[in-house]
């Protein structure tokens, strides 16, 4: 019996149920589809290089045999069945709002035509439909969710090993080279970029078992610090499949004495869970807010000022130093992510959609739930947001997160050599420690493209314009 494994976002072969089920009845035809903007999410161009670099490292796990095929997910799944006789089509579920709808016609329409389909959870600890309150709506909160998936959910299965043996067909007729489809930009950033990391199901494990050795011991409180290397970035790997969510929970129970580090980290897998629950249950979410009453929010235009946000020229050191590290490594300290959306839907007064879009353009794990969660979140419109009237003051959060300027003097050098004590503020420096540290505001490093009072007190006026006008529409109502 040929059965065809369509890997999606589960690009690793152990714990891959779906690949398990196919190995399980006999001969595997391992296919990956690039599919079109219409039927998935569109990548952005720091994806494509993270994927193209993952398809590479599956198909050296599938012994070459992995088929990778460009176009409409049922008309190639018909393509491969014609060619190959293939009896059963299986997957792992996934959970985008286009994806879902995709994943439902092509399951019908093979169905229909006498086709096997068989679809796993792989990608999440629990189905983003299992939890939901107790009058049965879904959770808008973080903190019941989380108490309610620990406490009234089962235990994430244990990750199911490598097929021991895997009988895999290779179909020569449809084959392309992952490199051929020109996934990836060919300009050198890729290169640059992609040196932070090594894509693929092994370098997932490396980095967990790093993690785990070196990081999580001080997790807790250094997840805060961005010098400091307490975190997993295990983002990307999560995010293409190449590690499972199962996985690492039980790597984490079995490898970790119970502490409080270890629990504050599954806390933040458990936010990735709330991100999957809001989408699946919100599926607006990429594009509409969910507290509906910010549609009628006063947004600014301005292309000068999201440019020099994007190219981390606005004059604030540490937003400066996330979006550089951004737009070199295809990743952003947690803490400045949310510093500089702060920035940007706050003391920019620029619309939260305008930020999704680049990091859904410049990050490796950009993710549909976890971005559009997160950006609403920041810009208070989301669930369970931050409020909007607290706005970070991005000099003391620098002060704050990053004292020793670790962080910052890395990704400015031009400030390097300014003291600690005007990192986060150069215009108040005086001019002679900025001559000596060879800094020239408005020439090496940019004078500030707002001032933090008038702007702040800017994005509270908007926000009370906007309740104004909420209450004198609900009075009219
Ligand atoms: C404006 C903004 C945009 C974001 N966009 C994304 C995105 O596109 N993709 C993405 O994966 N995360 C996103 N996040 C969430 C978070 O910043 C990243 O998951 C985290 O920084 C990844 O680094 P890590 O793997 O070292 O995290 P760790 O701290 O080591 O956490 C481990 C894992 O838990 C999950 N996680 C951690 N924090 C969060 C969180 N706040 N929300 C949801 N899941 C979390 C991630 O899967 C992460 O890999 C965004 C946050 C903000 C504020």
């Amino acid at each position: 019996m040929t059965t065809i494994c369509w890997f999606r976002q589960d690009l690793r072969v152990t714990d891959n149920p779906a690949l398990a089920w196919a190995a399980s009845r006999g001969q595997v035809i391992p296919l990956y589809i690039l599919e079109p903007g219409e039927a998935s999410v569109t990548l952005g161009g720091a994806s494509l290089a993270w994927l193209e670099a993952s398809l590479a490292k599956l198909n050296d796990s599938l012994d070459g045999a992995l088929c990778v095929v460009e176009g409409h997910p049922e008309s190639v799944l018909a393509q491969v069945i014609r060619d190959t006789g293939a009896t059963a089509v299986t997957w792992n579920r996934r959970y985008e709002p286009l994806a879902i709808e995709t994943d439902k016609e092509t399951m019908a329409t093979l169905k229909a035509s006498g086709v096997e389909v068989q679809s796993f959870k792989a990608g999440l600890l629990w189905e983003p439909w299992v939890s939901v309150k107790k009058d049965g709506t879904p959770y808008r909160v973080f903190t019941p969710f989380c108490k309610n998936a620990l406490a009234q959910l089962p235990t994430p299965e244990a990750p199911i090993p490598r097929p021991s043996a895997l009988n895999l067909a290779r179909t020569e007729s449809t084959v392309v080279e992952a490199s051929s489809l020109g996934l990836a930009d060919r300009r050198p950033w890729v290169q640059r970029m992609l040196k932070y990391w090594v894509p693929g199901e092994a370098g997932a494990m490396t980095r967990l078992n790093a993690f785990i050795d070196q990081g999580l011991e001080d997790y807790k409180r250094g997840r805060d610090f961005p010098a400091l290397e307490a975190v997993s970035r295990l983002s990307p790997h999560i995010h293409f499949g190449e590690i499972s969510p199962r996985q690492i929970w039980h790597a984490m129970q079995t490898r970790v004495e119970g502490d409080a580090n270890k629990e504050h980290f599954l806390r933040e897998l458990i936010w990735r869970e709330f991100s999957y629950h809001l989408l699946y249950h919100f599926p607006t979410l990429p594009t509409e807010n969910l507290q509906t009453h910010f549609d009628g929010f006063p947004w600014m235009t301005s292309s000068e000022s999201l440019a020099a946000w994007q190219r981390g020229m606005t004059g604030y050191p540490i937003v400066d130093a996330g979006m550089r590290e951004l737009w070199a490594t295809g990743y952003m300290h947690n803490r400045v992510r949310m510093i500089v959306g702060s920035f940007l839907v706050k003391n920019l007064l620029l619309d939260w959609r305008l930020g999704e879009r680049w990091f859904w353009d410049c990050l490796v794990d950009a993710d549909q739930a976890n971005n559009s969660a997160s950006w609403q979140w920041v810009a208070g419109c989301g669930a369970d947001a931050a409020p909007y009237f607290r706005i970070f003051n991005p000099v003391t959060q620098g002060e704050k997160f990053d004292p020793q300027g670790g962080y910052t003097r890395r990704w400015l050098p031009e400030l390097a050599q300014l003291p600690d004590a005007y990192l986060y503020k150069p215009w108040e420096c005086p001019p002679i420690v900025l001559s000596d540290a060879g800094v020239v505001l408005g020439d090496t490093y940019p004078h500030p493209i707002v001032e933090l009072k008038p702007s702040r007190e800017r994005a509270l006026a908007a926000y009370q314009a906007m309740k104004d006008h909420r209450s004198v529409h609900s009075a009219e109502g």
